[in-house]
């Protein structure tokens, strides 16, 4: 019998901590898990999941004026109810957290619904002051939101808060120029919002192919956003009837109803008694774990965004998967961090998978093959709009290093395409495979011509 209360103890039960403790308690350890929010995590209570619903809600404008072209009409305006968008949401995300801990229950793991800090190297400490003895302890607590250190940012909201808001804003400004803040200025601008995207750089989406963000970009102010780059937020004060006032940096005031904050993440690791114990954190404030996701302190380990890694919740999923073989399965896995596809969910959507162009130069000599074509829905649509894609290839190897799409599906032919560049399709594989018509993708494996800018 071991000496202690539990094999292993998990703080957080989102994608990462869920998959590990179901993962070891399948290899017979005595697993509990301490969740202080909801069980799920950040991507399915307040991110991917209920973003994507939400996404999907805002496409739906685009819909109704494509479908004119198509011999639609419509007998009055459609109207749209952010209450029930938001109760329909609510309810898919009690179900689905619902699910994630009647397989935690299942798997024969207990639970815990209260904070978790960590008491020593094989102790935690919940809430309610209990303590809890652990061979190890998972440290699975994610991230949250930075927040603003200008006066008055706390009157801003957040991607939490923006699931819930009761009513949806007539006019709001988004501060970011990342992930979340394109995701949300297409879903409020789709639900009918007037859109302010305020960010810093000189262009939105840093580190994505240049390609992608000058049509992620153009795709957002078809959609009515404005978009204001080389700016910030100096202050928000509150002005009427809980309006905001947002002054920004150039000296502009604008009002709106909300500011919201999307200005990156940081990771959960305050009072978590993690520095006591002998876990190390990195210059950027994470938990440093090794490739088999182990602390400074050997009975500790971590993963996802605690770790910020990669803070996808594929990769967190990934990660505790790996986790849970190592250390209970007898398997040393580590995770493979090259070539991940990803998306954002702006509309139109980008995808992309491997190298940038510009990452792909500073390596050797590369080919561009590029389109940028309407696709045959926009023909009868009259929609404005094209697809890009582009592949980037080794000029020596013909290896294709990256894939990047901006269109309708992106996210879903990326996924698909991210396999053959996992696999280290060359451009050869690419024609050699036969075109399905009539499809958007199929350009990817007609493209003939070397772009020559
Ligand atoms: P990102 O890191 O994607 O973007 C942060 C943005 O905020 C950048 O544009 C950054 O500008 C800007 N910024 C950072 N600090 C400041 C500041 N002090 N003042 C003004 N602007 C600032 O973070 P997000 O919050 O959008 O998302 C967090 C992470 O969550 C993502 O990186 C991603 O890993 C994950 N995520 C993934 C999604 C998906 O897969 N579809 C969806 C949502 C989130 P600059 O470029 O100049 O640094």
């Amino acid at each position: 019998m071991s000496q202690y209360d539990v094999d292993l103890f998990v703080i957080g039960a989102g994608s990462g901590g869920v998959r590990a403790a179901r993962i070891a308690s399948g290899y017979g350890a005595r697993v509990a898990v301490a969740e202080e929010y909801r069980i799920g995590g950040t991507c399915v209570i307040r991110g991917c999941v209920p973003k994507k619903l939400l996404v999907y809600a805002s496409r739906f404008p685009d819909g109704f004026e494509d479908s004119a072209g198509f011999g639609w009409s419509f007998p009055a305006e459609p109207t749209f109810s952010w209450a029930a968008l938001i109760a329909a949401k609510d309810k898919e995300i009690a179900r689905l957290s619902g699910l994630y801990e009647q397989n935690l229950a299942k798997a024969g793991v207990a639970i815990h619904r209260q904070r978790a800090v960590v008491a020593g190297p094989n102790a935690v400490r919940l809430a309610d002051g209990t303590e809890i003895t652990a061979e190890r302890i998972l440290v699975a607590a994610g991230g949250g939101p930075t927040v603003g250190d200008f006066p008055g940012a706390e009157l801003a909201i957040s991607s939490n808060e923006a699931f819930d808001l009761a009513e949806l804003p007539e006019k709001i400004v988004i501060a970011g120029g990342g992930y979340i803040a394109i995701e949300f200025a297409g879903v409020f601008a789709g639900l009918g919002s007037q859109v302010t995207l305020v960010h810093r750089g000189e262009k939105l989406l840093r580190g994505f192919d240049e390609d992608l963000r000058d049509e992620v970009k153009a795709g957002l102010e078809k959609r009515g956003v404005i978009v204001r780059l080389n700016e910030r937020i100096a202050s928000i004060a509150a002005g009427e009837g809980g309006s905001k006032r947002v002054s920004l940096a150039s000296g502009e005031t604008l009002d709106a109803d909300q500011a919201m904050l999307a200005i990156g993440r940081a990771p959960h690791v305050g009072g978590l008694g993690l520095e006591a114990a002998g876990v190390r954190l990195n210059e950027k404030g994470a938990v440093e774990v090794d490739a088999f996701s182990q602390t400074s302190a050997p009975s500790i380990y971590a993963v996802g965004d605690v770790t910020d890694r990669m803070n996808l919740t594929p990769v967190a999923i990934r990660e505790g998967h790996a986790f849970a073989d190592t250390v209970y399965g007898g398997r040393p896995t580590t995770v493979d961090l090259s070539n991940v596809p990803t998306a954002v969910f702006a509309t139109p959507e980008l995808g992309t998978v491997g190298l940038t162009e510009a990452e792909a130069r500073e390596k050797g000599e590369v080919d561009i093959y590029k389109t940028r074509f309407r696709s045959m829905k926009a023909t009868l649509s009259g929609r404005d709009e094209k697809v890009l894609m582009k592949l980037v290839v080794d000029a020596a190897t013909t290896k294709v290093l990256g894939v990047h799409i901006v269109g309708e599906d992106a996210a879903e032919m990326i996924q698909v395409a991210g396999i053959a560049v996992k696999m280290g399709a060359t451009k050869a594989d690419f024609d050699a495979t036969v075109a399905l018509h009539p499809s958007a993708a199929e350009e990817l494996v007609t493209l003939r011509q070397k772009w020559t800018g």
